[in-house]
């Protein structure tokens, strides 16, 4: 698929103005899948990025589709963990980093100045690579952007969400009944599951990974994979990857860089099957990288 060949996306009116976010859409609203079109959630639009004068993204655009999986790969080096950032202007914590061009979020763009990105964080969650909860319980860690965006009504209420998003990551279960002991001490692939959770919690539209299972074992990392499956149904997922079996077997889009650029998008049957550019054949073929 040709990005520049995809129909305009609709504009939801998002708000992310702290005092207009009364008016926002219910999620539920935004996250029933459109029959017999895929919606785009994020147009990336010529988005470049420098740290200091280094230039490490040079004009990227393609659109993340609603309800998919979408895979970054690419050699390491190549900007696929700063584009993630620039997904939800994570990259505002890096040092000399400045981006160029747009990226539009139901179409609006997440850099213009009324944007608030901690309330753009909401909606555009991320799980880092190596797991990081928070030194507090397991319940704490879930509740913790419930309460930043005074998202509970009641304790009760606090509960049933933390709980939810439990579920939604297989997580309940295992520790139902260790809720009040620290997050520290559950097993690598279950923190990553619980730092899942934890950006689930606040209900997002979109959620970015930065290689989560990568520092885990197969099986652990098995699970993360097999996650996406029931998540795409009512989130829109972003994976950065180095493992193109994972690519492969969890995406349904996937952008290839490399040297900052973007070489091609498409689906990820069409681009592991029969890749337009030769760049990207040498690449899946494992002939560089
Ligand atoms: P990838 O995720 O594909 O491995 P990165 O996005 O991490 O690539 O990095 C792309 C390039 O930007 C690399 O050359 C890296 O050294 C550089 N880089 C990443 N973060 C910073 C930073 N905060 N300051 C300066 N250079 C950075």
């Amino acid at each position: 698929m040709n990005p520049t060949t995809l129909p305009n996306p609709p504009i939801i009116p998002l708000r992310l103005v702290p005092d207009e976010d009364e008016s926002m859409p219910e999620p539920e609203a935004l996250h029933a899948p459109l029959a017999g079109e895929r919606e785009v959630v994020i147009e990336i639009d010529r988005v470049s990025v420098r740290y200091g004068v280094t230039r490490v993204l040079d004009e990227v655009s393609f659109p993340i589709v609603r309800n998919g999986v979408t895979a970054i790969i690419g050699p390491s080096g190549c900007g696929k963990s700063t584009l993630l950032r620039t997904l939800n202007r994570m990259n505002d914590f890096q040092l000399r980093a400045s981006v160029t061009g747009e990226v539009r979020f139901f179409g609006q763009n997440i850099y213009a100045p009324s944007v608030n990105p901690i309330r753009l964080r909401r909606h555009i969650g991320m799980v880092f690579q190596r797991s990081n909860p928070f030194a507090k319980s397991v319940f704490e860690n879930v509740a913790f952007g419930l309460r930043l965006h005074g998202m509970a009504t009641s304790p009760a209420d606090l509960h049933e969400r933390a709980q939810r998003a439990l579920e939604q990551v297989g997580l309940w279960h295992e520790v139902k009944d260790r809720l009040h002991d620290s997050a520290l001490t559950l097993s690598g692939g279950q923190q990553q599951r619980l730092c899942i959770a934890r950006a689930l919690a606040v209900d997002p539209r979109v959620l970015l990974l930065d290689e989560p299972a990568s520092a885990l074992d197969p099986v652990a990392g098995g699970r993360i994979e097999e996650l996406f499956v029931t998540l795409k149904e009512k989130f829109t997922i972003v994976i950065v990857t180095h493992n193109l079996q994972q690519a492969g077997r969890c995406s349904d889009f996937t952008a290839f860089l490399h040297m900052g650029r973007l070489v091609e998008f498409a689906s990820t049957e069409q681009l592991f099957s029969s890749p337009t550019c030769q760049e990207t054949e040498s690449y899946i073929s494992g002939r560089f990288g």
